[in-house]
């Protein structure tokens, strides 16, 4: 049995705020679709912060490169710098009003076969506190 556990209804349940993350949540709020988003870090795009190098630019040109409805300036180099990479993501947030909830680890995930809700147990690593997302449909 679960003891002190935070129990929340959810719509969508998006783990990681990585840039999957991030253009799936932008895309579910143009639908006005609920959504939320479970990050492990304390600050989204962990992989672009943590495990590039200063000098690393997109290997791919910025046409194939940019997430779901905001293409990159017509004045931004054909292959774009982290920064530029860092500070796109940082207007795209802003843009799509999206709002990871940081400090979420998700421990598991599993599909409720009998009600198809899902049901994603997390520990916060900031409280200490297991929290556990379950789907309305
Ligand atoms: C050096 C380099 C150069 C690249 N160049 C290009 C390029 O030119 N063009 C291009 O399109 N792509 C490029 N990529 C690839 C692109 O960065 C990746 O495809 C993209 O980051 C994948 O996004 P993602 O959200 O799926 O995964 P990630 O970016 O890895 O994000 C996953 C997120 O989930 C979080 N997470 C993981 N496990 C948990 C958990 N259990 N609970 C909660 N949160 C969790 C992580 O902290 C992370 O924030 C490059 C990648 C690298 C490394």
């Amino acid at each position: 049995m679960l003891v002190d556990v935070v129990v929340e209804q959810a719509v969508v349940v998006i783990v990681g705020a990585g840039l999957s993350g991030l253009a799936t949540s932008a895309c579910l709020n143009n639908l006005s679709i609920p959504n939320i988003i479970l990050e492990k870090e304390s600050f989204r795009a962990s992989l672009w912060k943590l495990r590039t190098y200063d000098r690393l630019k997109l290997h791919l040109a910025k046409e194939f490169c940019n997430l779901p409805h905001k293409p990159f300036s017509h004045s931004a180099p054909a292959y774009i710098s982290k920064d530029d990479f860092i500070r796109y993501l940082n207007n795209y947030v802003s843009k799509f009003n999206l709002s990871p909830r940081y400090h979420r680890l998700v421990k598991s995930a599993s599909c409720d076969k009998l009600t198809g809700r899902w049901q994603i147990e997390v520990e916060n690593n900031k409280s200490g506190e297991t929290e556990l997302y379950i789907t309305e449909f």
